[in-house]
């Protein structure tokens, strides 16, 4: 049993993690930078400590100072959260190296699926169907032509270090790939340090669906169904549901088991995500997340697991506390990211709030680090909020969702709330008929009318 955590993170997921570690009767030990002192983590955790000023580079991505932290404290376990340090095979590494547990999986599984294309090889070698494209890196253009005539444009260049939707680039025809091969490599290298790129088809209409696992330590691993995240605006997240109506019961079954019997073969142990592009009824592996994600909440209220608790009972060497017979979900739940950002232009929206009233009533959770008064500092994501809601249906949960944001009063920064509620008014939406370009497609309508 951890008597004490360290939370190397900030904002919503700090808190959730806090929250978890409280309902556990673990002691918590938050980290800020100097930007994040009256943070609500900061005030809420057992502990606390400066790890360095306001730039990331210099506080939350600083393995020695954290390390020091959690010695300093006697922490035994370091929860990573998400984004910063989380899918750094090397910080996992380092922890352990330092006596303490890191929260997540072996640095080694982190490795093979923080390299896309040693991921897109382990996904095939696991038994995944993969978008089709060139097995590794591109070599030359030469390599890239002849891939571009076997599979057919649009191509998409991705960098092999990329991540959060970032160094991705679409090719048309044959005559822009040697420029487009360029751009991408080298903002691969400006944004990851290596410029390595590699290509795939690039689907014109496909849903985003993902399946949580969890793996134990003991090779038990269950899945918990799919979140379908097709409403992106440049490959970004912004609106997540479960389940993904688009799939039928026995499609979903044929999925858990698949990547249930490739992640036992994987001997994957902690939660974890597997996404996939879907297309006319097939589903392609684009990548894996070993780590919690921000929209784990919606596979929570559906299926009324905490995942944050079960991922933390884990790494403490606990068996998984249930089996996949007895995982079933009902209804349906919402999450909707309000980002501290512009509805309209989508530009960082930093400052203080001057005044914050959370939406309330059943089945209504929010998931933020805000108060009245707080200060956005303008360093770190924009995600300010998840609003997530859920009904027992999916019209029972457009409904609650169109409420609570009506009812969610966040003053003195401007937040994408005026979008979800917009979002919640469309046919599409509430047909949940979409893919991954809806609202990109949208969003340049809005502007066109407005103009
Ligand atoms: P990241 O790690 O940067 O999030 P992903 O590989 O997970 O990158 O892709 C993010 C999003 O980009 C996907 O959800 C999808 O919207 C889009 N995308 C990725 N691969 C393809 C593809 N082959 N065709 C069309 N869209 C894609």
């Amino acid at each position: 049993m951890f008597q004490k955590l360290l939370i190397a993170n900030r904002g919503e997921i700090a808190l959730r993690i806090l929250r978890a570690c409280r309902e556990l009767g673990i002691k918590t030990v938050a980290v800020h930078s100097t930007a994040d002192q009256e943070a609500m983590h900061v005030r809420l955790a057992d502990e606390s400590v400066c790890i360095g000023p306001a730039p990331s580079s210099q506080s939350y991505l600083s393995v020695s100072n954290i390390i020091a932290a959690a010695e300093l404290t006697d922490a035994q376990a370091i929860h990573p959260g998400f984004g910063f340090l989380s899918e750094n095979a090397d910080f996992a590494k380092v922890v352990t190296e330092h006596g303490m547990v890191f929260v997540g999986p072996s640095p080694e599984h982190i490795q093979v699926m923080g390299d896309k294309v040693a991921a897109k090889k382990a996904a095939i070698a696991l038994g995944l169907k993969v978008v089709p494209g060139s097995e590794g890196e591109i070599e030359n253009l030469d390599q890239a032509r002849e891939l571009g005539r076997r599979i057919g444009y649009p191509l998409l260049i991705k960098a092999s270090a990329g991540g959060g939707g970032k160094g991705m680039r679409v090719c048309h025809d044959e005559v822009s790939l040697e420029s487009q091969l360029s751009w991408a490599s080298s903002e691969a290298k400006a944004s990851f340090g290596h410029d390595g790129v590699y290509i795939e088809k690039f689907l014109s209409h496909p849903r985003h669906v993902e399946f949580q696992v969890v793996g134990d330590a003991f090779g038990h691993v269950v899945c918990m169904g799919e979140r379908d995240c097709s409403l992106q605006r440049r490959h970004q997240k912004v609106w997540e549901e479960a389940p993904c109506i688009a799939l039928s019961a026995q499609q979903r079954d044929q999925m858990q088991n698949m990547v249930i019997q490739a992640m036992t073969r994987f001997g994957y142990k902690s939660v974890g995500t597997l996404e996939f592009l879907y297309e006319n009824g097939e589903f392609y592996f684009i990548e894996m997340n070993t780590r919690i994600q921000v929209e784990h909440p919606v596979t929570e209220m559906i299926f009324g697991v905490d995942l944050v608790k079960t991922q933390i009972t884990i790494a403490q060497g606990f068996p998984l506390p249930f089996k996949q017979e007895e995982l079933s979900f009902k209804g349906h739940a919402i999450e909707c990211r309000i980002n501290a950002e512009n509805p309209k232009t989508f530009a960082p929206s930093p400052g203080t709030i001057q005044a914050y009233s959370a939406p309330g009533g059943p089945f209504v959770r929010v998931d933020s680090a805000l108060f009245s008064g707080y200060r956005i500092p303008p360093y770190y994501d924009s995600l300010i909020s998840k609003l997530i809601v859920y009904g027992s249906t999916r019209q029972e949960c457009l409904a609650r969702l169109d409420r609570a944001l009506h009812e969610y009063a966040i003053d003195g920064v401007k937040t994408l709330i005026p979008l979800h509620l917009s979002l919640c008014q469309q046919p599409d939406i509430q047909k949940g008929d979409f893919h991954i370009r809806w609202l990109e497609d949208f969003l340049a309508e809005q502007q066109k009318n407005e103009s």
